[in-house]
């Protein structure tokens, strides 16, 4: 997103005031482990997600918090379940508007309604709606959190980077603060500065794509409406407010509303609150009482990097990838990346994978970043179509799904954020095929309702050994890691058998430490699952 009037600050949440650090009067620059530059959503659940790990991490931001400002409202189950390994999850799912539900309208017409999620069987539900400031407060929560049980995440507030240096087995950061600018050291250094990411300006770094020439208005109102929890989006609607619009619930009464401008405006007029408010009144109609809670422009773009990581500078979030918000897939998709590396760079740094695992980070988050930016740009592309020509197009297959079904998989107002599979990837070891394809090698870990709770609970803790109605020894370390094993059934569980087992009788899961499938057998063999084991460490496997 280029412009966003005005930027995210004043301040939403002060959550961690400028603090003089013993760094800044050390005669010579301080060495640390790793250097997380961002105090966004993803710079905090990268934080997080190493410092819960034992990682000792230093998170540099240049403000003191969260910001005000509305961008980031829906987060994905997958992001929840993230943030649920992570402890997070829980005042999320409280704060936040649960919603499955989805209906499309063409000017004053249904044209049809959706389900994010048809079926039963997961522990959240497939969006909740939360405001950026509270998903990023909560992450905040989280680390204080672990940092009263120990771990190891320091954060320093108003402290911008304003220098980088790259050599073979560390980094030198200038940093400027309120007392003045000194020098830090990290052998590891995660940079999570946003969409504009000065330090990849810094390594002379390009961020390619495509720019959108148009602009949305986004009104949040605060009004006590009956509007259901459901996501509402309308091309060219009736109430002739925006070449289109979208309608959605936030927590504490707050409405998200983007209309749809055009390219050609005058940004200060349309900013005008009377300009705004004839726009929602013809929306909402002028007996509905609101008031303006936030209201701001934006124009995108869909690009990436070309390599996310650069020797020991690893690019996370939407300083590696941009997308437009049509998908909600900008910080589900951050919040992906940390998944991905966080468990990579850990057992790099001990020591036990080498350094070409974090390669399998720049490969599989690409390949992520352009499923994202495939669909966030097919999305962009049918809501404002470029050409009449295009339009009329658009326009026959709005007409065409109201009547008829297959045309609706066809109307794109936002194929909305799922979770990447991994497929191809270097890391993913045998597959069985009389097993479900959406558990194949390279697939996030569907969830099932366990006799003990929730099954992606009881995964996530370093790599595990999940077997089902078959038997495998209690295995105490392979290649020198933990190797926790998890031992169900599924004769009773149809929920197990249909997302796990599928015409098998039996299986064998090796499953990554971020729930993702690494290999998977019908029965156990100890040779085969220390090379899959290998595999998706990068180790030699020769
Ligand atoms: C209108 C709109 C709607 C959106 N809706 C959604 C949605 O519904 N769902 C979704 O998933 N995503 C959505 N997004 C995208 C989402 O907001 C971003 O993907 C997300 O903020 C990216 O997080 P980040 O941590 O990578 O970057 P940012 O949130 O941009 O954070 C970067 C941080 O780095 C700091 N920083 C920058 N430079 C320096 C420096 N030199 N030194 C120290 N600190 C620095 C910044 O101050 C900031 O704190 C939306 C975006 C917009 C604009």
């Amino acid at each position: 997103m280029t412009e966003l009037v005005p930027e995210r600050y004043p301040l939403a949440f002060q959550l961690y005031p400028y603090r003089r650090s013993p760094d800044q009067d050390a005669a010579s620059p301080v060495r640390h482990k790793v250097i997380v530059v961002g105090g966004g959503p993803i710079g905090l659940a990268t934080a997080l997600d190493l410092g819960q790990q034992g990682v000792p991490v230093l998170l540099l931001d240049d403000h003191e918090g969260a910001g005000l400002g509305s961008r980031a409202l829906c987060f994905a189950k997958r992001t929840l379940e993230i943030c649920d390994r992570l402890g997070a999850a829980a005042p999320m799912l409280d704060k936040g508007v649960r919603w499955n539900l989805g209906k499309v309208f063409h000017d004053d017409r249904l044209l049809y309604e959706f389900n994010l999620l048809p079926e039963e069987g997961h522990a959240f539900p497939a969006f909740i709606n939360l405001q950026q400031p509270w998903f990023e407060k909560y992450l905040f929560d989280a680390i204080a959190a672990a940092q009263a049980k120990g771990a190891p995440i320091e954060i320093r507030g108003r402290n911008r980077v304003d220098g980088l240096n790259q050599a073979a087995d560390h980094v030198t950061l200038n940093v400027a603060t309120p007392d003045g600018p000194y020098a830090l050291e990290a052998d590891w250094l995660i940079a999570c500065d946003g969409a504009r990411s000065p330090l990849r300006d810094m390594l002379g770094l390009d961020f390619k794509g495509r720019v959108f020439e148009d602009n949305f208005l986004i009104a949040d109102v605060k009004m006590k409406a009956s509007f259901p929890t459901e996501r509402w989006f309308w091309f060219e609607p009736h109430f002739k407010s925006g070449a289109s619009a979208l309608l959605h619930k936030q927590p504490d009464d707050i409405w998200r509303i983007d209309f749809q401008l055009g390219w050609d405006i005058d940004r200060k007029k349309e900013l005008l609150p009377e300009n705004i408010r004839a726009r929602v009144d013809a929306m909402l109609g002028t007996d509905v009482a609101y008031d303006l809670d936030w209201c701001s422009i934006y124009t995108f773009q869909c690009r990436r990097m070309d390599n996310f990581r650069h020797g020991n500078v690893l690019f996370a979030g939407d300083s590696a990838h941009q997308v437009s918000p049509f998908g909600a897939r900008g910080a589900n998709s951050g919040i992906q990346d940390v998944d991905n590396l966080a468990w990579k760079l850990k057992l790099v740094i001990e020591g036990k994978a080498p350094s070409r695992l974090l390669d399998s980070y720049d490969s599989e988050r690409v390949y992520g970043a352009d499923e994202n930016i495939l669909n966030s740009t097919r999305a962009t592309d049918f809501i404002t179509p470029k050409s009449a020509v295009s339009k009329l197009f658009r326009n026959a297959v709005l007409e065409l799904a109201e009547k008829v079904p297959f045309a609706r998989t066809i109307v794109n107002s936002g194929r909305l954020s799922l979770p990447c599979t991994y497929d191809g990837s270097t890391l993913n070891g045998p597959d069985c095929p009389t097993m479900p394809r959406r558990t194949r090698p390279g697939s996030p870990c569907p969830d099932v309702a366990m006799a003990d709770g929730w099954l992606l609970r009881q995964l996530g803790n370093g790599f595990t050994l999940l077997t089902i109605d078959t038997d495998a020894p209690d295995l105490s370390t392979v290649h020198g890691l933990p190797l926790t094993r998890l031992a169900t059934s599924a004769k009773e569980n149809h929920l197990l058998r249909a997302r796990y087992l599928g015409e098998a009788a039996s299986a064998v899961y090796l499953i990554r430490p971020d729930q993702h499938v690494a290999a998977r057998w019908e029965t156990y063999d100890a040779k085969a699952v220390a090379l899959a084991l290998a595999t998706a460490l990068s180790l030699e496997t020769a």
